[in-house]
């Protein structure tokens, strides 16, 4: 699905949404505005219905939320091997692909993907860090011809709450949280940040 985000439109490449997942829950102060999860709610496609509720209580009363579940569409994996032109590509629009819910050996088939597609830029976004650190450290022994050829063209953006704003870094800094911490370099919106 393409695009108009500015961030996903660098020159030369088209901005393209990959949704290998959809739906999440909410998981920070960061999540109160969802733009994802309003869209879900709206259940226009069958990979959108049955993932949210209307939150109850406080900054979320009378607004739709995830409700936690994650659907995987393995369908959708080899979506970016048929691009032609180069993309810039939003991965997990409509998700989190750190979320607790999708298993190691999935988000391994993603990366599979982004290392078999070098012409294509990806950016994810994740509110998960620590998930994401633990996948990175367990996949990293096994994985050594993969997700190093991956790493290199993917960027990790963590919007870990608003109060914090967002931290871009590459995927190969991930396990060095820290070091993403001190050399922060500000991003723009995202689901979690749209009004
Ligand atoms: S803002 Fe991101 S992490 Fe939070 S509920 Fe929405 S999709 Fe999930």
């Amino acid at each position: 699905m393409t695009t108009s985000i500015e961030w996903t439109r660098p020159p030369g490449y088209k901005g393209e949404a990959w949704n290998p997942t959809t739906g999440c829950s909410h998981v920070s102060s960061g999540c109160d505005n969802c733009y994802a999860a309003r869209q879900a709610h709206r259940g226009l496609c069958e990979a959108h219905v049955g993932l949210t509720v209307m939150g109850e209580q406080g900054p979320l009363a009378g607004r739709p939320i995830f409700n936690g579940k994650v659907k995987l569409h393995g369908d959708r994996l080899d979506i970016p091997l048929r691009w032609r032109d180069p993309r810039c590509v939003f991965v997990d629009s409509m998700s989190d692909l750190f979320h607790e819910a999708v298993p190691f050996d999935f988000i391994d088939q993603v990366f599979a993907v982004m290392a078999l597609t070098p012409k294509h830029r990806y950016i994810i976004l994740t509110k998960r860090p620590l998930q994401m650190s633990r996948y990175i450290s367990k996949r990293e022994p096994s994985s050594r011809q993969l997700l190093p050829k991956a790493r290199r063209r993917v960027e990790v953006i963590m919007r870990i709450g608003r109060a914090r704003g967002n931290r871009a870094v590459r995927i190969e800094d991930t396990p060095d949280l820290a070091a993403a911490e001190r050399h922060p370099r500000r991003v723009g919106r995202g689901p979690g940040d749209s009004e």
